[in-house]
């Protein structure tokens, strides 16, 4: 259950989703357009801190795989105050987004 990038082609809006069902693809929340899937925060390029990252999203995963959604939040969002990379910040971001929503 990864995060998702969604991008309208339609009017360029963007949006971060926490996927639990790969086949539902979201609507734009701006003009109800079909959603196209641009990335997978979970699978950015390696870079430096790669080797951190990897082992903190692969937790989070873990966590996600478990269905503990919020847990997997809360583990984020801790794992962003240690390694401050984009790619931690973003998808903490994202899954405690998409926690709050619920
Ligand atoms: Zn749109």
């Amino acid at each position: 259950m990864p995060v998702y990038e969604y991008r309208c082609d339609a009017c360029g809006c963007e949006i971060e989703r926490l996927v639990l069902d790969k086949e539902v693809v979201p609507e734009c929340p701006k003009c109800g357009a079909t959603m196209r899937k641009k990335i997978s925060l979970f699978a950015f390029k390696a870079d430096r801190t790669s080797e951190r990252e990897r082992k903190i999203f692969k937790l989070a995963s873990d966590y996600l795989k478990d269905g503990k959604v919020e847990d997997a939040a809360r583990f984020m969002k801790k794992a962003s105050e240690y390694v401050k990379t984009d790619n931690i910040k973003r998808a903490s971001e994202a899954l405690n987004k998409a926690v709050s929503k619920d």
